[in-house]
């Protein structure tokens, strides 16, 4: 038997670093008989989906191996990183066994009967919260694992341009790139992002749920995905297919409402696109009257802080 680490579903680069970390620290905890959860299994490392380009050049740079697939978790022990949304964790975690959650977002409606490991930081990743973990535990962290924490604070917090970056973000960051012998942050960050900005492979369903998470908003369905590039112009001419396509996927899908975040990183904005059964939640939520397909948000690059609490809130 195994703990199965595990990030959210459609990962991004923090659900499959921080399951990798996570699963290194708990195997070490053991060894060495120390840290804040006891098991006496191994602990593996385990995805919800294929590695997006930006995921699979940090794993591919720091030399580490992709995790395998892991999607039901019936009658397994499993530690959730990165998110404690039922809606966005493995299927039956309710026949599952759950020994912890690392996170740093809102807490969402996972329970546990038993007491559990939970650290929640609210900060911009959760390779941030893993960091300190190491340090508190005195478990010395491997050039690999530096540089996959490094990888996803970078990709979590836009290279530090986004609203959920806190100082111990940039602080723990530069820690971490001494150790995983990266010299110019910056310059590794952007080459990074950049691996998200090639779309004209994919599929508009494809672009879509890159990074698309799913909300349950006072008994409504959202979806709420967001793609970040470094200019907008490289999707310009494929909106018209992106806006019908969240159609289709608003059908099948029985959703509310489905927004989608093309997030510009250079320009430090957002255009939303958004299919919706209320065209007024948008203005409720952003102050914005919503006219043809979408809306232009000033500043707004994080999902988390400046758009989902203000599409909550306007359900309520
Ligand atoms: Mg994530
Ligand atoms: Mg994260
Ligand atoms: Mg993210």
């Amino acid at each position: 038997m195994s703990v199965y680490v595990v990030g959210h579903k459609n990962p991004d680069t923090d659900s499959i670093a921080s399951a990798i970390v996570t699963a290194y620290l708990l195997n070490k905890w053991r060894e060495k008989g120390c840290g804040l959860l006891k098991i006496d299994e191994e602990a593996v490392p385990a995805k919800q989906g294929e590695p997006n380009p930006e995921t699979a050049f940090a794993l591919e740079t720091f030399g580490v191996s992709v995790p395998e697939t892991v999607t039901d978790v019936e009658g397994k022990k499993v530690v959730l990183v990165d998110h404690s949304e039922l809606t966005q964790a493995p299927e039956n975690l309710d026949k599952a066994e759950l020994l912890g959650i690392v996170d740093h977002h809102k807490i969402g409606d996972v329970t546990t009967p038993n007491p559990i490991l939970f650290v929640n930081f609210p900060v911009g990743c959760t390779g941030t919260v893993l960091k300190l973990l190491f340090d508190w535990t005195g478990v010395e962290i491997p050039k690999e694992m530096a540089g996959l924490m490094l990888s996803a604070i970078l990709s979590d917090t836009v290279i530090f341009k986004s609203a959920t970056t806190t100082e111990l973000d940039k602080k723990v960051a530069e820690e971490l790139a001494k150790i995983a012998g990266v010299d110019d942050i910056t310059k590794f960050g952007i080459e990074l992002k950049a691996k998200l900005s090639a779309v004209d492979n994919l599929s508009a369903r494809e672009i879509i749920l890159r990074d698309f998470k799913d909300f349950n908003m006072s008994g409504n369905k959202v979806g709420v995905g967001q793609i970040e590039l470094v200019d907008l112009n490289l999707i310009k001419d494929r909106i018209d297919e992106i806006y019908e396509e969240m159609k289709k996927m608003k059908e099948e899908g029985g959703y509310h409402s489905v927004f989608l975040m093309l997030t510009d990183i250079m320009k430090e904005g957002t255009e939303l696109l958004v299919v919706t059964d209320d065209p007024s939640i948008v203005e409720k939520a952003f102050g914005v009257k919503l006219e043809g397909k979408s809306v232009w948000l000033d500043g707004v690059m994080s999902r988390k802080k400046q758009v989902v609490p203000p599409l909550e809130k306007a359900f309520s």
